[in-house]
């Protein structure tokens, strides 16, 4: 986005050529449900501190091109959801899946659904069959929430602008023995700002780089993500809040009350929430950078290697010494080798490129990128345009830098396993990736 453009006044008559439609659809369970994100609950949900949503934005601009942006309350999503619900948004709307961003907190107070993190929980029969159930009811929630939006399409006025927000901490320093490590962060709090024409607020999506662990109990809720949408909306109401979260994957709200159901924890993530939800306040508050179309997009696979595979003769060695989840995880290794005669040798990583007319670019990843993703492609591309997303499509594992690589510990190499990979990334992960985003922005040139 051009800088001079900040000195027009942003109305809602200057950039009539934009249509936008919401929709929201409430997900909350409405029976107990292990709650995602983390492997060590005993025990199924056993009430609700916040009702939880996924949200849709859909944008059709002057060319006639619909895009949507959809968030969720969820930890994550899996391959079977996405494609259905691509599937289901092309035959619909005519919706192409580079148009379709799935975006998700990454909230750990939310159920466990379908094959996200699938070797990470225990469960029984009967929270199977919970978790299916769930996990059915949400695929068509989906097709729903974005059917609903396309049909709310209605005259508006994008703005674009970013406020600041302290709380994320880059965790990897807080083990014993690595408060040497660097801990970089990204404060920005990017604000897209949709308004009707007689200049109301419809919607806010408002992105921050850090996991949402503020909480761990056995409540369903948003987490911060959650309080601060809810707090936004109680300021703005008829306006729609919807959180994107960024490259959080090396960050935590911190400081964070462990373990527990306690209020103490819940106070601590309700203030998180606010302090975002201010922070987008006083974006929208003030004049911001009118966002000018079309949405050029485009999407494609970075091939990201794996570091070499255990053979088969390794993981039946391994049977023999380890127990628990890391049996779990090299039993899963050897069914697949057992299955496919070989193990997979890269990934084929999603990687999503909106470029707005007016200069806005919006860089869509998938799973749970480190914060460097972040900060190198806003200094390629243009801290006051660029706008990273990461977590979406599919949560298939932490995407570590090549720093982060190097340095090993969770995000970096002893994470792996619990997505059931079979070993690290190589250390080609952060230039294949870097690679496919320039591949997609050059694409994309006017
Ligand atoms: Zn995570």
């Amino acid at each position: 986005m051009k800088r001079a453009a900040a000195f027009l006044l942003w109305t809602g008559a200057m950039t009539a050529a934009w249509q936008a439609g919401v929709a929201k659809v409430d997900i909350t369970p409405d029976e107990p449900i292990f709650l995602a994100g983390y492997g060590g609950r005993q025990d199924p949900s056993d009430g609700v501190t916040q009702r939880i949503w996924v949200k849709a934005l859909a944008l059709r601009d002057d060319t006639g091109a619909i895009s949507v942006l959809t968030t969720a309350d969820l930890v994550g999503l899996d391959v079977e959801l996405l494609e259905y619900v691509r599937g289901r948004a092309k035959a619909m709307h005519g919706i192409p899946p580079e148009r379709i961003l799935f975006n998700y907190s990454h909230n750990h107070s939310c159920p466990v659904t379908g094959g996200v993190l699938k070797l990470y929980y225990v469960l029984s029969a009967q929270q199977k069959a919970a978790v299916e159930r769930y996990t059915r009811k949400l695929h068509d929630q989906y097709v729903d929430v974005i059917d609903r939006a396309v049909k709310d399409l209605g005259p508006v006025a994008l703005g674009f602008e970013q406020g600041l927000a302290g709380f994320a901490v880059n965790r990897r320093r807080s083990r014993p023995g690595t408060r040497k490590l660097p801990g970089p962060v990204d404060h920005d709090v990017p604000v897209l700002a949709v308004r009707t024409p007689n200049n109301k607020l419809k919607a806010a999506a408002f992105g921050y780089s850090c996991h949402a662990t503020a909480l761990s109990g056995t409540k369903v809720n948003g987490d911060y993500p959650g309080y601060a949408q809810e707090a936004f909306e109680q300021r703005n109401p008829g306006a729609m809040a919807m959180f994107v979260m960024g490259c959080g994957g090396d960050a935590n709200p911190l400081p964070r009350i462990m373990n527990s159901n306690e209020p103490a924890a819940y106070e601590l993530a309700t203030m998180y929430g606010k302090i975002l939800a201010t922070s987008a306040q006083l974006v929208v508050d003030r004049k911001m950078i009118p966002v000018e179309g079309p949405i050029r997009a485009a999407m494609g696979s970075a091939e990201i290697p794996f570091q070499t595979a255990p053979t088969r003769e390794e993981l039946i060695a391994n049977q023999k010494k380890f127990t628990g989840p890391r049996l779990r995880y090299n039993n899963y290794l050897l069914a697949e080798l057992d299955r496919d005669g070989k193990l997979p040798d890269r990934y084929p990583y999603p990687v999503q490129v909106w470029r707005f007319g007016s200069g806005l670019t919006m860089i869509g990843l998938t799973g749970e990128p480190v914060i460097d993703y972040c900060l190198r492609f806003k200094s390629t591309y243009g801290a006051d345009s660029t706008w990273v997303l990461g977590y979406n499509n599919e949560l298939l594992s932490y995407i570590p830098s090549l720093r982060v690589l190097k340095e090993g510990g969770y995000e970096g190499t002893e994470a792996i396993p619990e997505y059931g990979l079979p070993a690290p990334y190589g250390w080609a992960v952060e230039e294949v990736i870097a690679g496919k985003v320039e591949e997609l922005m050059r694409s994309l040139e006017k």
